[in-house]
């Protein structure tokens, strides 16, 4: 299999550059905890591969030649020397394999969704309009068995999420899921802020107003996708701007 003429093209470079620029966005937002969590995408042309963040680097260093190219099975076919750490390679690869929607995988423990998460029975209210896209595609996971070491957890995992775009695992932290990178970052965006408005708008425990349920997931998919590419053009506009080395 000649892996380097098909992860070499124009394609795989720009989706090289978009998770470089991805790592560095989430990272000025504050979702990444120490040097954990990872994104990853399918590579353009070759879904049993992926690109993923190197292990021991800040999201904040991530470059886009620094990333790691990786199968499903954990061969590292990328040559900087990059590793991929266990737990994200455990989570990740068993859901590119098992999802072809699933594009991008990213997972973070930010605060607010997995302070949600910690909750008993913790359950995002469908209260808030920016959720509105994905409030009916939303996946809960409480059998909580500790860090994801093994391939079997991560095919678990993706059961779970099925056809949700946003995984809750107990006591864990959220995975979401996108047919792009740009749509899963801005759902992942979307995702904090509502888990944020939610323990605001509960303090004292206040009452939330749900939204009408007809209303729910009737915005068109395709919508929330093409919103997603325009964010994804305005954080690779400013980055390359503010800080062009992620694009090295
Ligand atoms: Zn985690």
């Amino acid at each position: 299999m000649d892996t380097h003429v098909a992860t070499n093209t124009d394609a795989v470079m720009q989706a090289r550059i978009e998770l470089a620029a991805a790592c560095r966005w989430a990272s000025r937002l504050g979702f990444q905890s120490g040097v954990c969590n990872h994104f990853s995408v399918a590579v353009p042309g070759r879904p049993d591969l992926m690109l993923i963040n190197p292990e021991g680097y800040f999201w904040a260093e991530v470059t886009a030649s620094s990333l790691v190219l990786a199968d499903h099975q954990g061969n590292i076919l990328s040559d900087n020397g990059n590793t991929v750490e266990l737990t994200a390679f455990c989570i990740h690869a068993p859901i590119h394999a098992a999802l072809p929607q699933a594009t991008a995988v990213l997972h973070t423990h930010m605060h607010h969704a997995t302070a949600i998460c910690m909750r008993e029975g913790g359950e995002i209210a469908p209260a808030y309009l920016s959720a509105m896209s994905f409030y009916h595609r939303i996946a809960y996971d409480r059998a909580f068995d500790g860090a994801a070491l093994t391939p079997a957890e991560g095919a678990r995992l993706a059961g779970v999420i099925g056809k949700a775009t946003v995984l809750m695992m107990q006591n864990h932290g959220p995975i979401v899921v996108g047919s792009t990178l740009g749509e899963a970052l801005l759902r992942l965006i979307y995702l904090e802020d509502t888990c944020k408005m939610q323990l605001l708008a509960e303090a004292g425990g206040a009452k939330l107003v749900p939204i009408n349920p007809a209303l729910i997931g009737r915005s068109e998919p395709q919508r929330f996708t093409n919103y997603g590419r325009t964010l994804m053009t305005a954080v690779v506009r400013t980055l390359t701007r503010e800080e062009p080395d992620f694009l090295g």
